[in-house]
């Protein structure tokens, strides 16, 4: 134990999120005055919002909705998820994705996470695939962890899978596909079927709450653009499919009203494009000082990412070496009262980390 040391820092809380922006705050005031806060009363935040953000990331269409999990939970009926289906995911990923799976009423089937990527386990993924009827993989690059995205494609090809990628953790995050003769980086969120992302307090936007989908396809883009909530007034929306595309699907399918308020959108569109890309680039800057700090360590190894790939590092992973739990405990509880938000993987369900073990809901591990 005496091994273990916090060098000299202030305590302080990293994890209190920052202050958002003033031009925020001047529009929610004239929101707020106005009382104008239903998306398609008051058009011009959400729809915004959608074209924006669609711009940013580099897809065809964007939808918003009211959280992360209903953007998976939607993302999932557009690709015809249907109850009874099974649905392939990641075992290590937050609660609110086997709980969306479940609120489709489809069963989750969990894959294996490989120890070398932290992210999804690509044999596992291929072996699960082929053994069961799922042709839907719910994808959570949980912490910013991504597989070999070019071989999960190539495996989701070969299985017809339809990959919905929940980017909760990498908004800002790219991928180089070693097959692209133009070697572009790419966001993640556009090699599957929909991207999902989350405007959660703990995100990389923070509008409190709130939820957007990303897809190139039409059809999917009408199915949620109706879905979400529009009440037949889609062509208000930002950036959805021309009208005729939404009108058909209209009297067919359900309105979940699952809609973003304006509030929220107000407060999420300063921190878009630029405000990402600052974010992103200080990220790089703290991550390279923790990497001199820990790597110098030799209890400490922070696990390699890929080349291709350029993360957000709005956390840090690492492992202990040679640690057993009770010290693993010990190094916790000191660094809680330095201020740092350490989680333990291998550890109990606490805050927001919990496990498939904690899932009891999902029932089942394929
Ligand atoms: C936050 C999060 C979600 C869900 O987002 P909510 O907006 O809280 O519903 C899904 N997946 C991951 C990995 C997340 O971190």
């Amino acid at each position: 134990m005496s091994a273990i040391k916090f060098g000299p820092l202030t305590p302080h809380d990293f994890s209190s999120p920052e202050p958002l922006p003033r031009s925020a705050k001047q529009r929610v005031k004239s929101l707020l005055e106005s009382g104008r806060l239903f998306r398609y009363q008051q058009v011009e935040d959400v729809a915004t919002l959608e074209q924006q953000f669609s711009k940013y990331i580099g897809s065809r269409f964007a939808v918003a909705c009211n959280s992360g999990g209903c953007s998976i939970f939607l993302a999932l009926l557009a690709l015809g998820v249907k109850p009874g289906d099974s649905v392939l995911t990641c075992s290590h990923t937050l609660a609110p994705v086997p709980g969306a799976i479940v609120h489709a009423g489809a069963k989750p089937i969990f894959v294996d996470t490989d120890p070398n990527t932290l992210s999804i386990d690509l044999d596992d993924l291929e072996r699960k695939a082929n053994a069961s009827k799922s042709n839907v993989v719910v994808v959570s690059y949980m912490r910013g962890r991504v597989p070999d995205i070019d071989r999960m494609l190539s495996i989701a090809d070969r299985c017809g899978l339809a990959i919905v990628e929940d980017c909760a953790h990498t908004l800002g995050a790219t991928w180089t596909s070693a097959t692209t003769t133009s070697n572009v980086p790419k966001h993640i969120g556009l090699f599957g079927s929909i991207g999902c992302w989350s405007l959660q307090t703990n995100k990389c936007i923070n509008a409190g709450e709130g939820g957007l989908l990303s897809t190139d396809r039409e059809d999917l883009a009408a199915y949620l653009t109706v879905a979400t909530g529009s009440y037949g007034h889609f062509s208000l929306n930002g950036a959805s499919p021309p009208d005729v595309f939404v009108e058909k699907l209209y009297p067919s399918m359900p309105n979940f009203s699952m809609r973003l308020n304006t509030i929220a959108a107000a407060i999420a569109l300063p921190q878009l494009g630029q405000a990402i890309t600052n974010k992103v680039k200080a990220w790089d800057r703290n991550m390279r000082i923790l990497r001199s700090v820990l790597d110098s360590c030799q209890h400490t190894r922070i696990i390699g990412t890929d080349p291709r790939y350029a993360p957000a590092w709005s956390s840090v992973q690492f492992d202990l070496v040679g640690f057993d739990a009770d010290m693993i405990k010990e190094y916790l509880k000191r660094a809680h009262e330095q201020g740092i938000p350490l989680a333990w993987f291998g550890g109990a369900w606490k805050g927001f980390t919990s496990t498939l073990r904690d899932w009891k809901f999902a029932d089942g591990t394929g």
